[in-house]
């Protein structure tokens, strides 16, 4: 993905969480009331801070971004990890998960990424509450906002078909850019952008403002996964449980079984998009999918629901890593 959707999926994802205000269990809404307190003077640094993975850190190489699967019908293995059911992409593939699977270790570490990072919001939101103010050692709360917005990053990295994907679909290939540059595109079309200053124009609450002369945003994918957003509620959203893994998904305990869960379904979804064998005619190393009748329409009616998937996954995780910190605090693992 590139940089102001990330940006725009960690903003969605925030504005998801204050929709979600009142739906939990009385102790979850106030943590969740915490979480948005302590983002809330953050915005502005959005592009830039949820962009850092790919400008400074550059771990691409690394597959800090990525967790590439392949069909392996004779040395694979299944993978038993599900997300939660509110996850829409699930549905799409739900019958093919079963399938033996290997993982290219060269290139796979997102969930570990989002593990470690998820610990370290934990450790310096705890180390910076118990050691006080003007100590130098604690972390300043830009600094955790800076966590919270690299793991907005491998978070939605992990809902991206191709980055589950063993395939090379970058080079010489034009599957993976082309993919990604529909996606910003349409977030550069219809929302309002300082690319100077490199933000997001934002409401007083912080809220995005679309361009309002754009009439097309009701045919876009943007407004299709805005209605999704609107409907959506998580699995499990009504428990009484206070735990911070509760609602990531039935089996999945931390923030590595959840990814691993959605990788999975993102390389199904891979395979989904663009079949292992091409179609007749068609060469995966000079095809340009956004040209394509082949593919253009199933990139188009699959993306709302990827985008919405990546959403509600940042949101989901923002608020366990926020919940697991306090939870420690109390005592509870
Ligand atoms: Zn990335």
């Amino acid at each position: 993905m590139k940089k102001y959707t990330h940006a725009w999926l960690a903003l969605k994802a925030t504005q998801l969480l204050k929709s979600y205000q009142g739906k939990f269990n009385a102790e979850r809404n106030q943590r969740l009331k915490r979480l948005l307190k302590f983002l809330s003077p953050h915005p502005s640094t959005f592009v830039r801070g949820a962009w850092f993975p790919d400008t400074k850190i550059k771990d691409n190489c690394q597959g800090g971004h990525t967790w590439k699967y392949y069909l392996d019908p004779t040395n694979g293995r299944g993978e038993r990890r599900r997300p939660p059911e509110h996850n829409r992409c699930l549905s799409f593939v739900q019958g093919n998960l079963h399938r033996k699977i290997s993982l290219d270790k060269r290139t796979s570490d997102l969930p570990d990424r989002c593990e470690a990072l998820g610990q370290m919001i934990r450790d310096s939101t705890l180390i910076t509450n118990k050691i006080g103010r003007g100590d130098m050692l604690i972390f300043n709360d830009s600094q955790i906002a800076l966590f919270y917005l690299m793991l907005a990053h491998y978070i939605s990295d992990a809902h991206v078909p191709v980055h589950c994907d063993k395939r090379d679909f970058y080079k010489p290939s034009h599957v993976h850019p082309d993919l990604e540059k529909f996606w910003e595109d349409e977030v550069k079309k219809h929302y309002q952008i300082s690319t100077k200053r490199e933000q997001f124009d934002l409401d007083e609450d912080g809220n995005l403002q679309r361009k309002t002369a754009q009439s097309s945003y009701e045919q876009s994918i943007l407004y299709k996964c805005d209605v999704i957003l609107e409907q959506l509620e998580w699995q499990n959203m009504d428990t009484e449980d206070t735990n911070w893994n509760s609602l990531l998904g039935s089996g999945n305990n931390n923030f590595w079984d959840y990814l691993v869960s959605v990788c999975l379904v993102s390389f199904n979804m891979s395979l989904l998009l663009f079949s292992l064998d091409p179609p007749a005619g068609i060469d995966y190393n000079t095809v340009r999918i956004m040209d394509d009748p082949n593919f253009e329409p199933k990139v188009i009616e699959y993306s709302p629901d990827i985008l919405a998937d990546a959403v509600s996954s940042v949101a989901l995780l923002w608020l366990a890593a926020w919940e697991r910190w306090e939870l420690l605090k109390q005592g509870i693992r």
